[in-house]
C-alpha cells in the first residue's frame, strides 16, 4: 500500500517521495493512518527488537532491508522502581544500540528512506538523535549530513563524524543550524531528515507504546511520565496507543505526564494558561540540554495529544534534576541529566498531588494501586551534569 503524509492543519495530502517535509500551509506532515495488525502470538515468537511489531509500521511486507539496517534496538527493560515507589516502572531507552531511545526513530525513518531510494539525507540536530540518524544512516548506505551548531557537544559530534556523517558546523543558535540545513534542503531538493518534522521518526518512537503493552501482558500502565522537548516522546507513544485502541486491544490509553525543565518550559506554560499554541520562551539555561526548546514545531500536537490523554505538563527545577540524577545513580541507573528530568517529573508529581494549594487539578496518581512508567532515555556515558555547559537553545530532543 502507498503511505502518505497528512498535513496537521489543513490535511493536504502529499506523497513522501515528492521530499516535501512541510505543507504549504505551514502545518507539520504526519504519516496518514493506516491499518496496523498486531498478535502477540506471532510477535512472542520473533527476536527482541521493534521490528517485531513490523505490521504495524509503514512499510510493505515486501520491504525486508530493515533486516540490514536493524542493530536490535528496541525491547528495553522495564525494571521495577523500588520499594519507595511501589507499582512505577523504570524503562530503560537508554539501553540501544547509541545509548538514547532515538533509535527507535532514526532506524525506521532511514529504512523509509533505504526503501524510497534516496542516496543523501540532510538533518540538524547537536545530540542524540544526529548520534542516531549517523549510525542508521551508514547501516542503510546512505549519505548523511548533519548540520549542527559551533558549541555542540564534542563528544557527540565525534560519534556523527565516526559514523560516516558529514559535520557541518554552523555558528549561531541551534535553530541557525536547522535554518541552514533546511536552505540546503530546499535548494538542492534532498530527503530532510529531521527528527522533528519527518513524521516517519514518530512511526518508530510509537514502538515504545507497543512494547509496554507488550510487557504489561496486553494492558497500559495508568500514567506515563516522559520528559518532553520536540516530543518525540510524547507523539510517538501516543501514536502508538492510538494504533491499539483502533485495533481494539486496549480500551484507554495511559495518561501522559510530560516533563519539561522549568527554564526552558514553553509547553508547561501553555498546558497551564489553557492555550492551544504554546508560544516561544526565552531558554534560560538547563542542565537537560536534551529538552531544552525555546520554541517547539510540533507544539500544538504536543499540547493536544496530553490534553486528549487527560494528562498533564510539568516542570521541574535544576536542583529537582541534579537530585534525580544522583538518587537514579545510586540505584545503578546511571542516566543523562534530560533523562533523570521524567523520574524528577513523578517525584514533583506526587509531591504536588498531596498538595491543595499546588495547581495540579488532574487526578492524582495513587501509588500502589496505579502503574507508571517512567522513560531513561538516554545514557550517562553522553554527558554528565558537569560536563554541560549550558548555553540559551543550543541543543534538540
Ligand atoms: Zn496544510
Amino acid at each position: 500500500m502507498a503511505f502518505q503524509f497528512i498535513c496537521s492543519i489543513c490535511h493536504q495530502k502529499y506523497d513522501p517521495a515528492s521530499l516535501v517535509w512541510r505543507c504549504s500551509c505551514g502545518g507539520v506532515l504526519d504519516v496518514a493512518p493506516f491499518p496496523v495488525h498486531f498478535s502477540l502470538e506471532t510477535t512472542q515468537k520473533r527476536f527482541a527488537g521493534l521490528w517485531r511489531y513490523r505490521e504495524a509500521l509503514p512499510f510493505d511486507s515486501s520491504f525486508t532491508d530493515w533486516q540490514q539496517i536493524t542493530m536490535g534496538e528496541g525491547s528495553t527493560p522495564l525494571l521495577a522502581a523500588g520499594a519507595a515507589l511501589p507499582s512505577v516502572f523504570l524503562k530503560v531507552e537508554y539501553l540501544m544500540p547509541t545509548s538514547s531511545y532515538k533509535d527507535r526513530g532514526a532506524v525506521v525513518l532511514m529504512a523509509k528512506a533505504r526503501e524510497l531510494g534516496v542516496r543523501r539525507v540532510v538533518c540538524d540536530s547537536s545530540g542524540n538523535a544526529g548520534v542516531a540518524l549517523a549510525a542508521y544512516a551508514t547501516r542503510a548506505g546512505i549519505d548523511c549530513e548533519v548540520y549542527v551548531p559551533a558549541s555542540a557537544s564534542a563528544k557527540k559530534l565525534k560519534q556523527m563524524a565516526e559514523h560516516g556523517a558529514t559535520v557541518h558546523s554552523i555558528q549561531g543558535t541551534r535553530e541557525d543550524a536547522a535554518k541552514a540545513a533546511i536552505a540546503v534542503v530546499e535548494q538542492e531538493n534532498l530527503f530532510y531528515a529531521s527528527h522533528i518534522y519527518n513524521p516517519f521518526f514518530f512511526q518508530g518512537t510509537k514502538t515504545y507504546a507497543f512494547e509496554i503493552w507488550e510487557q504489561f501482558e496486553g494492558r497500559v500502565p495508568d500514567l506515563l511520565v516522559v520528559p518532553v522537548g520536540n516530543g518525540t516522546l510524547v507523539l510517538g507513544p501516543y501514536y502508538g496507543f492510538q494504533d491499539l485502541l483502533a485495533a481494539g486491544l486496549i480500551k484507554t490509553m495511559p495518561r501522559i505526564l510530560a516533563v519539561q525543565a522549568e527554564n526552558c518550559a514553553p509547553l508547561a506554560r501553555a498546558f497551564r494558561e489553557g492555550a492551544e499554541v504554546a508560544q516561544p520562551v526565552v531558554n534560560e539555561g538547563t542542565i537537560a540540554e536534551g529538552i531544552a526548546i525555546a520554541a517547539p514545531a510540533r507544539n500544538r500536537q504536543i499540547l493536544a495529544a496530553i490534553r486528549e490523554s487527560q494528562g498533564a505538563i510539568i516542570t521541574v527545577a535544576e536542583a529537582d534534576i541534579v537530585a534525580a540524577h544522583r538518587e537514579l545513580a545510586r540505584s545503578g541507573l546511571y542516566v543523562e541529566p534530560t533523562a533523570a528530568v521524567a523520574y524528577a517529573g513523578l517525584s514533583t508529581y506526587l509531591r504536588q498531588a498531596d498538595d491543595p494549594e499546588l495547581s495540579i487539578r488532574r487526578e492524582p496518581f495513587r501509588q500502589g494501586t496505579q502503574t507508571a512508567v517512567v522513560a531513561l532515555t538516554g545514557s550517562g556515558l553522553k554527558a554528565s551534569p558537569e560536563s554541560i555547559l549550558t548555553r540559551p537553545c543550543d541543543h534538540d530532543n
